[in-house]
């Protein structure tokens, strides 16, 4: 599976986000396509991104960069920050970019710390 962005590493790290836990991917409603994060597909896909609505959780768009398995928006948010499949912890602060991905029932964080996946 092609995996689309500015990669350092064989489990989905990129120059934007490398730390122990940054090992997901996530694909994008817009273009149906795999990005190492937003700020990839924000420098690489050349649109603007769309983020998947709620009625749309049941969608494959997280890949596990460890394992190699797909997870839906639901697995993934209710993963308790680990890949439900190899255990693989994912980065907890994932969760406050969300709305970079998805449409959140309300409370998505506004500031983008910079930091964080
Ligand atoms: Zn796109
Ligand atoms: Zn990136
Ligand atoms: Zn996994």
């Amino acid at each position: 599976m092609q995996v689309h962005g500015r990669p350092i590493d064989d489990q989905t790290r990129c120059v934007h986000y490398h730390s122990e836990l940054d090992v997901v991917a996530i694909k994008f409603k817009c273009c149906g396509e795999l990005y190492l994060c937003h700020l990839c597909h924000e420098e690489l896909a050349g649109h603007v991104a769309e983020q998947w609505s709620l009625d749309e959780y049941d969608e494959p768009a997280i890949l596990c960069g460890v394992c190699g398995t797909m997870l839906t928006i639901a697995e993934y948010l209710g993963s308790g920050d680990h890949c439900p499949h190899c255990a693989a912890a994912f980065n907890p602060g994932c969760r406050l970019h969300t709305q970079f991905y998805f449409e959140t029932a309300g409370d998505a964080c506004e500031a983008d710390g910079g930091s964080v996946k």
